[in-house]
């Protein structure tokens, strides 16, 4: 039997577990996501946070900036949030239009509100194994495997993509949680054979059923980050869900699988990062008891 690894519901606990201790602080952590441009899934993307904040019981702030905003405005409105005291974490969503620097712009978050983990310093301090504020979906996907039960140590895996965002990251992690990983990119010759030696697999690539069913090892752990929206309009991931889930023990489906817990660990890094700025100084998060789950 093939275990459908569920981010809805794990996201919907962890959120509703994460509520009660937002309940419990003054003033409430607030989130600030910054959209530039009218991207249509980056807008879904947007709200959705905004939503979820809003559940939970934060302040959240949607600051929509033109599609033709300058890289200097974006980053003086970046500074600006960077010194309101109501304001712990700043979200940037990407990509951004063409002409402004992502990375450039991002480098203006200050560290101790970059909740999205994806400064130099905070994917710095990842690398080191150090305490950091990990990016929201890699650390969606190590939550998802660890609260399913299932232990990276010692296993065979890949993560197919190696942006900042996902792959390289995600690479990471896996590897700090004692698996053995190989990082596919589009240039990685046999792909196929890659996957199919994997334990577990992370798709990270933006294109629809790329990974094929028959490539899966019987048994292996199949996580699809991809979302992907096809002609017909409905979202597909980057792995045929159908054929893979053949011969896969666990594997996300999409959507329902990883996005929504994205969203959970963006509310979590949120949160972390308010306690740190009311002088608590956790980096981490501690455990919940099973029961809070
Ligand atoms: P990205 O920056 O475009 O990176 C895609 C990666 O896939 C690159 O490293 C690229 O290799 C690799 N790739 C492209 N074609 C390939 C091929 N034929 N074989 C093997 N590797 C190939 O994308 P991203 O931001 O990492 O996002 C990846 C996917 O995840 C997208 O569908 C995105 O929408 C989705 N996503 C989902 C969530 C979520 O919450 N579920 C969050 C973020 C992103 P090169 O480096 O060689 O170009």
């Amino acid at each position: 039997m093939t275990a459908i690894l569920d981010g809805r519901a794990l996201s919907k606990r962890l959120n509703k577990a994460l509520k009660q201790r937002v309940d419990g602080m003054d003033p409430v952590p607030g989130l600030a996501v910054i959209l530039v441009g009218e991207d249509p899934a980056s807008e879904v993307y947007v709200r959705r946070k905004g939503i979820v904040a809003g559940r939970i019981g934060m302040k959240h702030w949607q600051i929509d900036l033109p599609a033709d905003t300058s890289q200097a405005d974006l980053e003086a409105r970046i500074e600006q949030l960077n010194t309101d005291p109501e304001v712990d974490g700043i979200l940037l969503q990407l990509p951004l239009p063409p002409g402004l620097s992502a990375s450039s712009a991002t480098e203006r978050i200050a560290p101790q509100k970059d909740v999205d983990g994806l400064t130099i310093g905070s994917l710095g301090r990842l690398a080191q194994g150090k305490p950091a504020r990990v990016p929201c979906t890699p650390k969606g996907v190590m939550r998802l495997i660890e609260e399913s039960g299932i232990d990276p140590t010692g296993k065979v895996a890949c993560v197919i993509g190696r942006s900042n965002l996902v792959g390289r990251p995600m690479a990471m992690l896996l590897e700090q949680a004692n698996a053995t990983v190989t990082v596919c990119h589009s240039r990685t010759r046999d792909l196929a054979q890659i996957v199919a030696r994997s334990e577990i697999v992370v798709a990270a690539i933006g294109r629809p059923h790329h990974v094929l069913g028959e490539w899966i090892r019987p048994g292996a752990v199949v996580i699809d980050v991809g979302i992907n929206r096809i002609e017909d309009g409905s979202l597909v991931g980057d792995v045929d869900f159908a054929a893979a889930s053949e011969r896969a023990a666990a594997i996300t489906p999409v959507p329902g699988g990883v996005g929504p817990m994205t969203i959970a660990m963006l509310m979590e890094n949120t949160f972390q990062a308010a306690v740190a700025a009311r002088g608590q100084g956790v980096m981490g998060l501690p455990r919940l008891a099973p029961e809070a789950r």
